[in-house]
């Protein structure tokens, strides 16, 4: 039984907090996030009720739903929050969180963004830089969609929007060096 008075840690928004460098619990629920998100309406809780799911510690639903993934990090809601509340970090620190605790969500859209987000890191890991090609192609094997936009393909190649084969990227080494230090970083938190 709580006892009267009795404070319940919420260790979700302890972990939201360090993770992403802010204090949700500034959050005053003006709203004005959402009036400012250009992708609000598509996620099942826009920015200010993901704040207080945090505040309230509902972890799990939080996790399960798709606003963090269809967050587009444009920073549009931050840029409005009266309380300075760096949004998108937040939305970036429960996906990362997410991702730590293994957490798989049902919906296949949140599936097939999820493993986008996977993908793209991981070509700037090795490469340096984004592969359009052949991060199509992977997305496409991975998602088990091998023909997904494929009638695209020969405008888009004749076109130039797709370049064909890597280009050399000088600063490679040194990138793949920050993903390093990030990780280790985020390791000794
Ligand atoms: S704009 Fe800031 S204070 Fe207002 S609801 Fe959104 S996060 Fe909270
Ligand atoms: S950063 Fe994310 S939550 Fe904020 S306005 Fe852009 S899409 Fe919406």
């Amino acid at each position: 039984m709580i006892a009267l008075g009795q404070q319940i840690e919420n260790k979700f928004l302890t972990a939201v907090n360090k993770k992403s460098g802010n204090n949700i619990l500034d959050c005053y629920q003006c709203g004005k996030c959402v009036s400012t998100c250009p992708v609000s309406s598509f996620m099942d809780f826009p920015p200010r009720e993901i704040m207080q799911m945090i505040k309230l510690g509902l972890k799990d639903e939080t996790y399960m739903a798709n606003s963090m993934w269809f967050c587009l990090t444009c920073a549009a809601c931050s840029g409005r929050c009266p309380r300075e509340i760096d949004i998108p970090r937040v939305m970036e620190s429960i996906r990362h969180l997410a991702i730590e605790e293994n957490v798989n969500p049902d919906d296949p859209h949140v599936k097939n963004i999820r493993k986008f987000h996977e993908i793209f890191l991981d070509m700037v890991r090795r490469y340096g830089r984004n592969y359009e090609l052949r991060m199509m192609a992977e997305f496409n094997i991975r998602t088990r969609n091998l023909f997904k936009d494929m009638h695209l393909a020969p405008k888009a190649l004749l076109k130039g929007k797709i370049p064909i084969g890597h280009e050399k990227v000088k600063s490679a080494k040194a990138i793949q060096r920050m993903f390093k230090l990030a990780e280790k970083l985020e390791n000794t938190k």
